[in-house]
C-alpha cells in the first residue's frame, strides 16, 4: 500500500528505466546466466590516462568551489565550445553540475511553460517533467522521418498556441537512435526555434563520440536562444565521476541565475577534484584527441558491423552515426512475434532476456506507445581499454576490419548473433 504522505509526482515513477535494466543484468549474471549487456549506455572506453593523473594529483582539494563551477574549469568549457565553433560563449555563461542529469532537472525546475520533446526520446527527461510538474508536449516521430522531428512538425505544432514560452530538448547524436541532423536540419529547425522563441536545451553529451567526430551544434545556427549540455560521462568515458556542463548564451543568462540559485539550495558545488580535473579533459590535448580519434574509429566499425547484422534479419535500424547506441524496429516481424504471444515493447525485451540472456531496453521507456515494437540496443560490452589499445597499433589510414572487431567486441556480435537467431528461429 502507497501512504498517502508520498508526494504525487512520485506515486507511479519507477526507478529510471536504464538503472533498473542494469541491476537486474547483474543479479542474472550473478544467478549463472550468460548475460549481454545491451541495457545501460554507460561507455565502454576507460577515462584517458593524463585525466586520471590530474585526478590524482588534485585529490587533496577540499574546498567548496562556487556554485557555478570552478572559475579555471569554466574557462576551459567556454574555450572549448568557441573552438568547436559552437558558439562565441563567455566563462561566465558556463555551469558546472553533477552531471548534465541534474542541470537538465534544475533547468525544468526553473522554466515555466511548456517542455517540448521529439519522440523517441532519452528515459529522464518526461519523468524530471513529470518531477518537476511540468506540462509535456511529446511530438511523435517515426520511421518514415527516421524518428527525427521536422521543422514542419515543429512549427505546426507551435502555430496552435504562439504564445507559449517553450523549452525543446534536442538530442544529438541521439539516444536512443544514434543518428544525427545534418548541418541544413539543424538550420531548418533553429530558423522555426527562432520565429516561435523557443529555448533550445540541446543535450550534446554524445557530441564528440561522433563517428566521424563531424558534430555540430544547433547554437551555431541560433546562438542567441540555445542551452549547450554536455559533459564528461560519455566522450570522455567517466560517467561515474559526475560532471556535467551547461554553457548559456548571455542573452539567457536570467535562466543561468535560476539554476544556479537552485544548484546552491541542493548539490553546493561538483566535487572538487573531480573539476580540476575536468580543466584537462576540456583541453582536448593531443593525447585526449588521439583517444578520441581511436574511440570513434571503433565506434564506427562497430557500429556498422551491428547494423549489417541487424539489416540481414530484417530489423530495420539507421546507420548509427554517433554514441553507441542502435534503434530497432521489429515492425516486419510482428506477425511472427504475436503467434508467440509478444505484442508490445516491454512483453519482447523480456522474452529476449529470459531465452538469450540479451539484455535491451522497450522502445516503451523511450516515450514510445506499448504496443510499438521498438527498443534500444546499447553497443557497449565490450572492453574498451584493449580495443583502444589495438587501434592505436593499426594504421589510421585503413578502418578496423570483421576480425578486429571478432577479436576485441566478441561478445558484442555474439549478442547481435543471439538476438538475430531469436527473431527469425
Ligand atoms: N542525456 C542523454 C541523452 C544521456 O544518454 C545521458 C546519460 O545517459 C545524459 C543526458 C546524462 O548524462 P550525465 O548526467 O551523466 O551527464
Amino acid at each position: 500500500m502507497i501512504p498517502e504522505s508520498l508526494s504525487h509526482a512520485l506515486q507511479n515513477l519507477p526507478q529510471s528505466a536504464t538503472l533498473a535494466i542494469n541491476q537486474r543484468s547483474i543479479a542474472l549474471q550473478q544467478s549463472g546466466r550468460k548475460i549481454y549487456r545491451f541495457g545501460l549506455g554507460q561507455s565502454p572506453f576507460p577515462v584517458p590516462e593524463s585525466v586520471v593523473e590530474a585526478l590524482r594529483v588534485h585529490a587533496s582539494e577540499k574546498d567548496y568551489l562556487p556554485v557555478e563551477g570552478l572559475p579555471a574549469l569554466r574557462q576551459a568549457v567556454a574555450h572549448f565550445h568557441r573552438h568547436r565553433g559552437d558558439a562565441s560563449l563567455e566563462a561566465s555563461g558556463i555551469l558546472i553540475g553533477p552531471g548534465s542529469k541534474e542541470l537538465m532537472f534544475l533547468a525544468q525546475l526553473s522554466f515555466s511553460g511548456e517542455l517540448v520533446l521529439p519522440s523517441p526520446c532519452w528515459v529522464s527527461y518526461g519523468p524530471q517533467a513529470a518531477i518537476a510538474g511540468r506540462q509535456v508536449a511529446r511530438l511523435m516521430t517515426g520511421s518514415n522521418s527516421n524518428w527525427r522531428l521536422s521543422p514542419e512538425q515543429l512549427d505546426a505544432h507551435c502555430a496552435k498556441s504562439p504564445d507559449t514560452p517553450r523549452l525543446m530538448i534536442l538530442n544529438y547524436p541521439g539516444n536512443p537512435d544514434g543518428d544525427s541532423y545534418s548541418s541544413e536540419e539543424l538550420r531548418d529547425l533553429a530558423n522555426v526555434a527562432r520565429k516561435h522563441k523557443i529555448i533550445v536545451l540541446s543535450d550534446e553529451i554524445y557530441g564528440l563520440t561522433h563517428h566521424h567526430l563531424e558534430h555540430q551544434s544547433i547554437a551555431q545556427f541560433y546562438p542567441e536562444g540555445t542551452i549547450i549540455s554536455s559533459g564528461l560521462s560519455k566522450w570522455c568515458g567517466a560517467g561515474g565521476w559526475r560532471l556535467g556542463t551547461f554553457a548559456f548564451p548571455e542573452t539567457l543568462y536570467w535562466l543561468r541565475d535560476a539554476v544556479a540559485a537552485a544548484a546552491s539550495e541542493t548539490f553546493t558545488s561538483v566535487s572538487a577534484p573531480i573539476q580540476y580535473a575536468a580543466i584537462k579533459a576540456f583541453e582536448l590535448g593531443p593525447d585526449i584527441q588521439d583517444y578520441l580519434t581511436h574511440q570513434s574509429r571503433i565506434l564506427r566499425a562497430l557500429g556498422r558491423e551491428i547494423h549489417r547484422r541487424l539489416n540481414d534479419a530484417e530489423i530495420r535500424v539507421r546507420p548509427p552515426v554517433g554514441g553507441f547506441y542502435v534503434w530497432m524496429d521489429f515492425q516486419s516481424h510482428e506477425a511472427d512475434l504475436k503467434k508467440r504471444g509478444i505484442a508490445d515493447s516491454p512483453s519482447l525485451c523480456e522474452s529476449l532476456l529470459q531465452d538469450t540472456g540479451v539484455a535491451i531496453l522497450p522502445g516503451a521507456s523511450f516515450e514510445r506507445p506499448k504496443t510499438e515494437l521498438t527498443a534500444r540496443l546499447a553497443y557497449v560490452n565490450f572492453d574498451g581499454d584493449q580495443a583502444l589499445k589495438a587501434s592505436q597499433a593499426i594504421p589510421l589510414s585503413s578502418e578496423l576490419d570483421r576480425d578486429f572487431l571478432e577479436a576485441h567486441c566478441e561478445a558484442t556480435l555474439e549478442g547481435i548473433d543471439a538476438l538475430c537467431s531469436w527473431v527469425s528461429p
